[in-house]
């Protein structure tokens, strides 16, 4: 495996930041069509609690690229990215539009878009593919597991199958795509994790974003956690965890994320999470990046 800035240094050159964007839509799993109150593990943010709202996409990421320009320097390019709910729930010309709008912005080189399987219809896969035409395009996918069992349990509100699906059309037009992935959901063994690993792999996901279960404020797992039915894994046993999965990924997987951090101010667990710098430093040491 290789690490994303690994990855981006050998596609563009030099190091991406990402400039988070918020646009309206929802979730088909929050709005009735497929389910109600999202994932048991979403808050209403919609996994999307650092980006900025109610202003035009050329204002968020001329926003964003102000925040991290004096960091990232010259040399540095960006990724416009959809990140807050279902990005490609919605009309497809609205979409369309929304991309013309980020890419043209200066800076962007690269677009990466957060969606579901089942919110990729034939026309929202022609926009994507004009978008991948003009430039590299990411779709990720939120797929946390492969057993439909544990999908049930969490109101992921998709079966499987339609990720399978979903990533052979996305590399057919031209898509890198890049697969979420939650250890530690309610039930799940570590073989139950592994094989979630396998079949993404299998699948042809060229990229991975791992992160633990974390619980937020409000959320259906909140409830959970507070009657102790949930239990939430610790740092290193996570950690064992991401190895035998990084194992199970060719050499040219690109590892994007080793683990998430829930926004501090509605995170309830694990608390570990909560020291980004002690976490960071430990997957340096541990996996020798
Ligand atoms: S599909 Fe994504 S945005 Fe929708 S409820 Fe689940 S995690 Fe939240």
């Amino acid at each position: 495996m290789i690490t994303a800035n690994q990855y981006f240094r050998k596609v563009f050159g030099h190091k991406m930041y990402k400039a988070s964007i918020t646009i309206c839509v929802t979730c088909p799993n929050r709005d009735g069509s497929k389910g109600t109150g999202g994932c048991i593990f979403c808050s209403e943010g919609g996994s999307g609690e650092f980006s900025a709202s109610g202003i035009s996409i050329a204002d968020q990421i001329g926003k964003a690229i102000s925040q991290v320009s004096a960091k990232a320097g010259d040399d540095a390019g960006y990724i416009a990215y959809f990140q807050s709910f279902t990005n490609t729930y919605c009309d497809p010309r609205y979409l369309e539009n929304a991309l013309s709008e980020a890419s043209a912005c200066d800076g962007i080189e690269a677009v990466s878009i957060a969606t579901r399987p089942d919110c990729l219809g034939a026309e929202i896969l022609a926009v994507l593919k004009k978008q991948a035409e003009r430039m590299p395009l990411f779709v990720e996918l939120g797929l946390q597991t492969s057993s439909d069992e544990t999908a049930e349990f969490i109101n992921r509100c998709y079966k499987t199958s339609e990720y399978v699906e979903a990533v052979k059309a996305l590399k057919a037009i031209g898509a890198n795509v890049i697969t979420h992935i939650i250890f530690g959901l309610p039930g799940e063994t570590r073989d139950m994790m592994m094989d979630t690993v396998k079949l993404s792999v299998d699948s042809g996901s060229d990229g991975y974003k791992f992160t633990c279960l974390y619980v937020l404020e409000n959320t259906p797992l909140e409830k959970l956690y507070r009657d102790n039915k949930v239990e939430i894994l610790g740092m290193e046993e996570y950690f064992d965890i991401v190895e035998e999965a990084l194992k199970i990924l060719p050499d040219n997987a690109v590892v994007h994320r080793f683990t998430g951090d829930g926004p501090k101010k509605i995170l309830i667990a694990p608390e570990w999470t909560k020291n980004k710098r002690a976490v960071v430093n430990y997957i340096n040491r541990r996996f020798g990046l």
